[in-house]
């Protein structure tokens, strides 16, 4: 099947033929879920340590330019080199305080993300309540104070459900942006 995962580069890889920047590359080698991967991803199982060898597509000369090399450590990421040998020796000196510092990481990225779940399954309930319940209707003062508390501008803004939909998408963007105006590049996700 043509599924497959895709490894950001934390740098840029230059095209060794034309010297395009290849930032990112698509793979085969893990469950081709069509996930991106970056460095401190949890991409494999816990027990692998492994290399993976994989040839890197530059989409300037559409050609497999060279081999490089995924360092995989107890499942996560950590290294991505052009030497083989360089990644070895990325597993050989990894120890147990960096994978501690990524399982953080790692953890903070699970609460984000179920938060984010959280809050898109709150407002879908809450749009139907709204439209079914007919709130869109209604006079201001008469709607139910504490329903609606984090939605309600969305939704007082809407005609129907597919706007507050829309308004719901521009939020959640808004709010991206402004985290990865805030974060390091590290947490981008
Ligand atoms: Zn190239």
């Amino acid at each position: 099947m043509g599924m497959f995962d895709t490894i950001i580069f934390d740098q840029p890889i230059p095209c060794p033929r034309c010297g395009a920047a290849i930032g990112s590359d698509q793979t085969k080698a893990f469950e081709r879920t069509l996930e991106e991967y970056r460095i401190g991803d949890c991409i494999a199982h816990a027990e692998e340590i492994r290399i993976v060898g994989d040839d890197l597509y530059c989409h300037a000369c559409h050609t497999y330019t060279t081999r490089y090399y995924l360092a995989v450590y107890r499942g996560i990421l950590v290294g991505i080199e052009l030497e083989r040998e360089a990644a070895e020796a990325q597993l050989r000196s990894f120890n147990f305080e960096k994978l501690l510092l990524w399982y953080h990481d790692l953890y903070q990225q699970r609460e984000r993300a179920r938060g984010q779940t959280h809050r898109a399954e709150m407002f879908m309930h809450n749009v139907c309540q709204w439209f079914e319940g007919g709130y869109d209707k209604m006079a201001p003062e008469d709607r139910r104070r504490l329903l609606f508390i984090w939605s309600r501008d969305i939704l007082e803004e809407s005609d129907t459900p597919l706007a507050a939909l829309h308004g719901f998408q521009a939020r959640r963007q808004a709010e991206a942006q402004a985290s990865n105006n805030a974060d390091d590049p590290m947490n981008l996700w």
